[in-house]
């Protein structure tokens, strides 16, 4: 499907960066739009790939292009007053190609934290088009005022977007990498996952394209319809035939090749299936109760089949309860490996979303004793930096 891409705040902008590095390396063509949204300039800079004319400077009137620091109040009331410029870059953007908006921020900060529920709003009113949210959760040693932003963030951003998709960084951290070269890590495995999963749908047209194939309208409906999604994926190398078709695969499978073939592949779909469905998911959680669930198995043409799909969705089926599951291949001729992608769409048990809303709820009681002692000492607060207390809340 065709996406209007969006990265808001810091992280937010790295991973449009990335998808777009993605994209140039496996020649997936989802990307209609990558806009990039700061306070702070370095940030802007430090971008690759998103074209210049593409990076929207926020509240210079205020913060002259240093940033928020983690005050997301503040990065929602900039992005509020600058709305009219986010929409001159996306004016530029021919929206009526895209499917829909995928707006991409890192939630325990400040820019990308408030700003980003602050646009996704914004577009729903202005656009058909559904807008998807793609938040990243902070680390839990990250600090307590990324927890209490990301939770405060989270809540406002699921209530915005028809659908947020959730990476959680807690759940991805490795140790003994710097906190860059993690990032990048982590970053690659983001566009990995939501590469594949948006790039289904944008098979050629021609006659390897089997009548299973994933289109746009079977991701959005699956996403539609609101609630936290999650994803897994599982992977695993496959011989390679240069004409993607697999024709000397079958050739040297002798005469019962073509069914030994058929078994392998109906095999290896369902083995991948499960993998990525209880392997590491993007926000670990209960998959059973997700509403809505789609399975697309990405590969050479040859190494994919309607059993295979048929038999995963079955186990979907039983693994989460629900009769709403979705499945189809996504042909990618030449590729040297199978995928197996699957989206939860509503899920409900997700422990780090539990614990992320006992710590707002844990805030929001304190707030009546800190504006209590604010109360006490307004007069000192109000000449040394008042400002300071904002990220309390
Ligand atoms: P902002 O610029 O004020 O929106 O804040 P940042 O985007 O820098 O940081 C917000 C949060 O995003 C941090 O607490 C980190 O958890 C996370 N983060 C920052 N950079 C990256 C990145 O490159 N990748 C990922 N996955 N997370 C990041």
């Amino acid at each position: 499907m065709k996406l209007a891409l969006i990265g808001f705040g810091q992280a937010g902008g790295k991973i449009v960066d990335k998808f777009l590095e993605y994209e140039q390396r496996t020649g997936q063509d989802v990307v209609r739009a990558p806009i990039a949204v700061n306070s702070a300039t370095v940030d802007l800079q430090g971008l690759e790939r998103i074209p210049e004319d593409n990076r929207v400077l926020i509240g210079q009137s205020r913060v002259k292009g240093h940033g928020v620091g983690a005050d997301n109040e503040l990065g929602a009331e900039i992005a509020e007053a600058d709305l009219d410029e986010i929409q001159a870059a996306i004016d530029r953007v021919p929206v009526h190609e895209v499917d829909a908006f995928l707006v991409v921020a890192g939630l325990g900060g400040g820019t990308g934290s408030g700003g980003a529920p602050v646009l996704a709003k914004h577009l729903k009113h202005v656009y058909e088009e559904p807008v998807f949210g793609l938040g990243v959760l902070p680390a839990a040693d990250e600090g307590g005022i990324y927890t209490l932003n990301a939770a405060r963030s989270f809540r406002t951003f699921v209530r915005e977007v028809d659908n947020l998709l959730v990476f959680d960084n807690d759940a991805w951290r490795s140790a003994g990498e710097s906190m860059a070269e993690g990032y990048d890590a982590i970053n690659e495995e983001i566009v990995t996952r939501f590469g594949v999963l948006f790039g289904a749908g944008e098979a050629a047209a021609g006659d390897q394209v089997a009548e299973s194939v994933v289109d746009s309208s079977e991701i959005i409906n699956t996403l539609d319809g609101g609630g936290v999604s999650t994803v897994g994926y599982a992977r695993e190398p496959v011989e390679r035939s240069d004409d993607g078709g697999g024709f000397l695969s079958r050739l040297g499978g002798g005469s019962g090749g073509s069914d030994r073939d058929a078994v392998d592949t109906t095999n290896r779909i369902t083995s991948l299936v499960r993998k990525a469905a209880l392997g590491r998911l993007t926000l670990p959680c209960d998959i059973d109760g997700a509403e809505r669930t789609l399975l697309v198995a990405a590969g050479p043409p040859n190494h994919l089949n309607r059993k295979g799909i048929e038999r995963g969705r079955k186990w979907l089926e039983e693994e989460t309860g629900s009769m709403e599951v979705r499945g189809g291949d996504y042909p990618l001729p030449g590729s040297d490996s199978v995928a197996g992608v699957v989206l939860f769409s509503g899920v409900h048990q997700v422990p780090r979303v539990k614990e992320l809303q006992k710590v707002a709820i844990e805030a929001q009681d304190n707030i009546e004793e800190i504006r209590a002692e604010s109360e006490d000492n307004l007069q000192n607060l109000v000449h040394e930096g008042a400002e300071e207390l904002a990220p309390l809340y």
